[in-house]
């Protein structure tokens, strides 16, 4: 049977051309081999799915398929099934019900996801999807808790205009860490299982949200840099997770980015120049930054500062609430 449909597929794609419309970056394809549904039925078909695949298609990751083809059935034993690619739709209950169509759209794709939870508190948003259905239950409370004790902090420290809804997806499908793109995070649910205590992932990643400098403000090291700074200063139990900014050495750069940058920073902050951080974060994001910014805010060049910290990186630093005296003569 599956022969004889693929064989069909490929036959009525050229058939079925004319109704393959492109709707932010996303394609249907509608096959309806047996003439079930009329031109009219169509253009709600695509109507619905130009409002629904969007939205899935965010939470599901850059990963989503962007052609898809929805495919009238009257073989399949259930309303419709819907996953990235591939929507399949019962034929005789589209006639019958083809105002509940784009609901039952919605309802099908979020079955590819073991919860979706939306938490509002204080003018603030956090939908909570988890593809994980081994996710701790402790993790996503932690995750959910620190999302609403540190973002509305840096939203006010460094720019109000950041947005108030965020997207949170825990992905078994995906493999790195985490990572923030427009209002949404994605997290490593197997990154999350091995390091549970490593919640102010957060704090890092919302960071990135904040910051929404575009394209070409600056360099990598320095966002990273800056992201870290922040997890340093506003992270909620960086000691759990034994995450500590690295001591200096002579091997080191301020390029090297993430920790070692941000004990740059933190240095700067208490023996340069107070607040210096905050404003190179303001210059980012107005696209006014250059090598020139840390020239006009300290009277001397990157390298130079550099240079001053390796001749005296000494700094106390204070994570999460306690003191930890760092003499930078502790071995690496
Ligand atoms: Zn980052």
């Amino acid at each position: 049977m599956f022969k004889k449909i693929s064989t069909i597929i490929l036959l009525s794609v050229f058939v079925q051309f004319s109704f393959a419309q492109r709707n932010q970056g996303f394609k249907l394809t509608i096959l309806d081999t047996q003439n079930k549904v009329d031109d009219k039925q169509k253009t709600k078909i695509t109507e619905a799915f130009n409002v629904v695949y969007p939205e899935f298609a965010r939470a599901d990751g850059y990963r989503t398929k962007r052609d898809v083809t929805l495919e009238i059935s009257d073989v399949l034993p259930e309303s419709m099934t819907a996953q990235a690619g591939k929507i399949v739709v019962n034929s005789n209950w589209l006639l019958k019900n083809s105002s509940k169509f784009e609901k039952e759209l919605r309802v099908k794709f979020a079955k590819n996801w073991v919860s979706s939870d939306t938490i509002k508190k204080k003018g603030y948003q956090l939908v909570f999807i988890s593809k994980d259905p081994n996710l701790d239950q402790n993790v996503k409370k932690n995750l959910i808790d620190t999302y609403f004790k540190v973002y509305p902090k840096l939203v006010k420290t460094y720019n109000k205009n950041s947005t108030k809804e965020v997207l949170f997806v825990v992905d078994t499908a995906y493999k790195a860490v985490a990572e923030a793109s427009g209002g949404r995070i994605l997290f490593s649910a197997g990154y999350m299982k091995a390091h549970p205590t490593d919640i102010d992932v957060v704090t890092h990643e919302t960071m990135h949200i904040v910051q929404g400098y575009g394209y070409s403000a600056g360099p990598v090291w320095l966002t990273e840099g800056i992201a870290d700074y922040v997890r340093y200063k506003f992270g909620v139990d960086n000691i759990g997770s034994k995450w500590s900014l690295p001591n200096y050495n002579e091997k080191q750069n301020y390029t090297n980015s993430y920790r070692i940058t941000a004990r740059f920073f933190v240095w700067l902050e208490k023996n340069i120049k107070p607040g210096l951080i905050s404003t190179l974060d303001a210059q980012l994001r107005a696209h006014q930054y250059n090598e020139q910014s840390w020239i006009t805010l300290t009277d001397k060049t990157l390298p130079e500062l550099w240079a001053a910290y390796g001749k005296n990186p000494a700094v106390d630093l204070t994570y999460s609430g306690k003191e930890i005296k760092n003499d930078n003569k502790a071995k690496l």
